[in-house]
């Protein structure tokens, strides 16, 4: 990806976040540079722990007390926003940024009507009044498939299914119309019936509103269906990326070809899916060299010792010995 975007919404450029852990301060993310142009979606993949989630949390101002940007830039519209503070990052987080979890439940009041969370979230942000905020409600409830909207808008949390609750967080936030929405794991607690309702839910809207969607996810199948490019993380580094239909028929780094030979064909003629080996490592001992070595099967003497750049030909980059240097462009 290149150095400079000017059409894209967000750009992280050399990224590295600690953690203070045990008086150690823990690497979790290392020089992470990764670009998401305007009405793109772009997945994020890798292992739990591999630190999709935290990149995610660094780009809204949410890493806990603990947790901090070292170095590197994070650039939202030309405007760099690390530096943010709590209320600068009020001012973009769910208004421009939007962002659905995996646990919907965790983000819904329990003591706050369904309309009660439009209303105060349209009046903070676009000055609605309450009756304007109901309207736009009711609007966005059916949109995502609540039956009864207009009936349901005075019902708790607790009255709605996870998924129908799933739904309901997407309306909220798109409500706000966000220029970026970011969603982590947004399916992963859902059954698969409702989680390809959801996905295809969100790429309609995605598509209607014109918006760019980051997508972390360890489900390299959700990330097939649903992503235009898709960036592959390993123990807090970029080690890939691609657009999806390369990435998926041509697979460079050892790792990206190991998660997807772990997924399962539906065809009793395909391979029987391959078992990544090995384990991730911990951040506490993070292996020298490229941290992969511990589990590659094309390990070679000097993946032990030296760390290789992420390079890149035209549109595809990797962080692999593997292949010839090129500048990167990301
Ligand atoms: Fe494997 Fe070496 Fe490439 Fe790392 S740099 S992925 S260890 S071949």
């Amino acid at each position: 990806m290149r150095q400079h975007c000017g059409t894209c919404v967000l750009e992280i450029k050399q990224l590295s976040v600690q953690f203070h852990v045990n008086q150690t301060q823990l690497t979790v993310i290392r020089n992470l540079s990764l670009s998401i142009p305007d009405n793109t979606v772009m997945g994020l993949v890798g292992e739990s722990g591999s630190g999709k989630s935290v990149t995610a949390l660094s780009v809204l101002g949410l890493l806990p007390p603990n947790g901090h940007i070292e170095s590197g830039k994070i650039i939202w519209n030309g405007t760099e926003i690390q530096g943010f503070s709590d209320a600068d990052y009020r001012t973009i987080r769910g208004r421009d940024i939007g962002l659905v979890f995996q646990n919907p439940l965790a983000s819904l009041n329990p003591v706050f009507s369904i309309q009660d969370h439009f209303v105060e979230m349209l009046r903070l942000h676009f000055g609605h009044t309450r009756t304007q905020a109901i309207q736009e409600a009711e609007y966005w409830l059916d949109r995502v498939g609540i039956p009864d909207a207009h009936k349901r808008l005075r019902d708790y949390p607790h009255q709605f299914s996870l998924g129908m609750c799933q739904r309901i967080m997407i309306a909220l936030t798109l409500a706000m119309k966000p220029k970026l929405l970011i969603a982590d794991e947004p399916t992963a607690s859902l059954d698969v019936t409702i989680q390809v309702q959801i996905l295809e839910l969100l790429q309609d809207l995605r598509a209607e509103l014109g918006m760019s969607v980051l997508l972390i996810s360890h489900d390299l199948g959700v990330i097939a269906q649903q992503c235009d490019r898709v960036a592959v993380m390993y123990l807090g580094e970029l080690v890939e990326w691609a657009p999806a239909e390369t990435l998926f028929s041509n697979p460079k780094h050892p790792y990206t070809q190991a998660l997807l030979a772990s997924i399962p064909i539906p065809d009793p003629k395909a391979p029987k899916p391959q078992r990544l080996s090995g384990e991730l490592p911990s951040l506490y001992k993070r292996p020298a060299g490229c941290a992969f070595h511990t589990r590659c099967p094309q390990a070679m003497p000097v993946c032990k010792t030296s760390r290789p750049d992420l390079h890149s030909a035209v549109n595809h980059a990797v962080g692999c010995f593997l292949y010839p240097k090129e500048p990167a462009n990301q």
